[in-house]
């Protein structure tokens, strides 16, 4: 099958993450898209505030009802920084059956040539690149190699972050259709993000 791999911290997964999917899955002919939770991202300076069992729990949520989704835990049993390149040698290793390539927010796009071991990682996989609101896709200013990976899909764009929605709880806003409605029962009873 043709699986696209849509990873994040998830801190919360929200209405963004699976628009997004949902593009990627139509537009590049996916079968599937494993929501994959990652361990410590390399890029990012904090710890998320949610723990790893809850940030996939809320990912199990969030694909609920969606046969085409899932939620898998991989990189958090795998633990420490959550590279791409040694998540990617790992899926095709357990799953040789599968062709993977990798669901991307403009944001992501333009940071690819940072990536850990990206030769290897634009040898292996794809890369599904979204338009995101606050960042440009300027795929002219990628290496030649690394441009060839991307192919992008395009959605409407929703101007939702997991940032925002965690500075909306701590201000006691509601954060109503911004995830979907179980993620947002979770996130209430757990008193996540509260300030
Ligand atoms: P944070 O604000 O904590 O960084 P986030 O909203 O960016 O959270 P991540 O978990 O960092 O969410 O992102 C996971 C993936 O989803 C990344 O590839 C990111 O570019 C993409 N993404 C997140 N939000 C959107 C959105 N609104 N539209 C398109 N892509 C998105
Ligand atoms: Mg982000």
């Amino acid at each position: 099958m043709n699986i696209g791999i849509m990873g994040g911290t998830f801190d919360p997964v929200h209405t963004g993450h699976l628009l997004a999917a949902l593009c990627a899955l139509e537009q590049a002919g996916l079968d599937e898209v494993w929501f994959m939770p990652a361990s410590a991202p390399p890029h990012k300076k904090n710890a998320p505030l949610a723990s790893a069992e809850q940030r996939f729990v809320m990912a199990e949520l969030a694909v609920e009802g969606n046969p085409q989704f899932r939620a898998t835990d991989i990189e958090l049993r795998k633990g420490g920084t959550s590279y791409t390149a040694e998540t990617v040698d790992l899926l095709r290793e357990l799953h040789p059956e599968h062709r993977f390539q990798y669901i991307i927010g403009a944001d992501m796009v333009m940071y690819l040539p940072k990536w850990h071991r990206i030769d290897d990682l634009t040898a292996a996989i794809g890369f599904i690149g979204l338009h995101r609101p606050g960042y440009e896709i300027r795929l002219g200013e990628l290496p030649e190699r690394i441009r060839r990976s991307v192919r992008l899909a395009v959605m409407p764009q929703i101007d939702i972050s997991s940032t925002a929605i965690r500075a909306k709880r701590a201000s006691g806003g509601s954060i109503r259709y911004l995830v979907p409605e179980r993620v947002r029962e979770y996130i209430e009873r757990n008193r996540l993000y509260e300030s």
